[in-house]
């Protein structure tokens, strides 16, 4: 039997005209009902307050459109605070490549809230890895990943190891698809990100070389500043990277590998 056809269904919430909540799946016609009331309750108990205005867009992708993947290696760093977790963190994209300039005005940036006036954005920068400069055309909104989920199996796969080491949480298992997504896009020398979500201090780093890298504390608790980066290699164009994130419909069906725990000076 060929594959069901697969619709692309994103929410996007609203609070006082700021961005609150955001999610991106695929799924089967058969799951769309479930999935648009799982993500309408999820607008409404978001930690920052219940959404005032609440979009949910549904739209089927040609079957033949659907590339497949792996998830990347993940890899935890135990860091006791977010001071030493932003310093690792920095230390691996100096790493992959990224300028020491560039990584400081990112971390600069998703500290003050990289939107104008303060607050987060509702997507991610696409930062220059040399020069840091910004490359998104609109500040506020910056670049959205979508169109990419886990398949099922793959999904029972990473929770089963998410699980035996006490990280099965939705933040995790989102945070891993949509890295994975922007890890297969053209031009991408590495992705920063720690959440907006006030409750929720962990982040990551995800690069070729490293695979995803979380780090427990990369904001002190109650922060709700946060926000993604996307550093684009020199060279790259940002055009074909953006229609990459927004557009392609990527399907993950592997699961990386888990590696042990380590501590920032390993
Ligand atoms: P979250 O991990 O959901 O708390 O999101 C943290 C930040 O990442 C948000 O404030 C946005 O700036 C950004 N973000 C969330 N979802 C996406 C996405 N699909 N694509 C790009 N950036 C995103």
């Amino acid at each position: 039997m060929p594959p069901p056809s697969l619709y692309s269904i994103r929410m996007h919430a609203t609070r006082e005209g700021h961005h609150l909540s955001g999610a991106e799946r695929l799924a089967p016609a058969w799951a769309l009902e479930e999935l648009a009331a799982s993500l309408v309750r999820r607008a409404l108990s978001h930690p920052r307050g219940e959404a005032d205005v609440l979009r949910l867009t549904v739209e089927a992708v040609a079957a033949g459109e659907v590339l497949r993947g792996r998830l990347p290696d993940v890899t935890t760093v135990r860091v006791s605070d977010w001071r030493s977790g932003r310093y690792a963190a920095r230390q691996l994209l100096l790493e992959a490549g990224i300028s020491p300039v560039a990584a400081d005005g990112v971390m600069a940036s998703l500290a003050a809230g990289a939107a104008p006036g303060g607050v987060s954005m509702r997507g991610a920068m696409l930062v220059d890895a040399e020069t840091g400069a910004r490359l998104e055309s609109d500040p506020a909104r910056g670049v959205r990943a979508s169109r990419m989920d886990i398949a099922p199996e793959a999904e029972a796969a990473l929770r089963r190891e998410l699980l035996r080491r006490g990280l099965d949480n939705p933040h995790v298992r989102e945070a891993l698809v949509l890295a994975a997504k922007v890890a297969a896009a053209p031009g991408i020398a590495a992705e920063l990100c720690w959440s907006d979500d006030p409750d929720y201090t962990a982040g990551y780093v995800c690069t070729p070389a490293r695979g995803y890298v979380r780090f427990p504390h990369l904001k002190p608790a109650g922060e709700e500043r946060g926000g993604r980066a996307f550093f684009l290699r020199p060279g790259g164009d940002p055009e074909a990277t953006v229609r990459f994130l927004e557009r392609a419909v990527i399907l993950f069906d592997e699961v990386g590998t888990f590696h042990p725990d380590r501590t920032p000076e390993e």
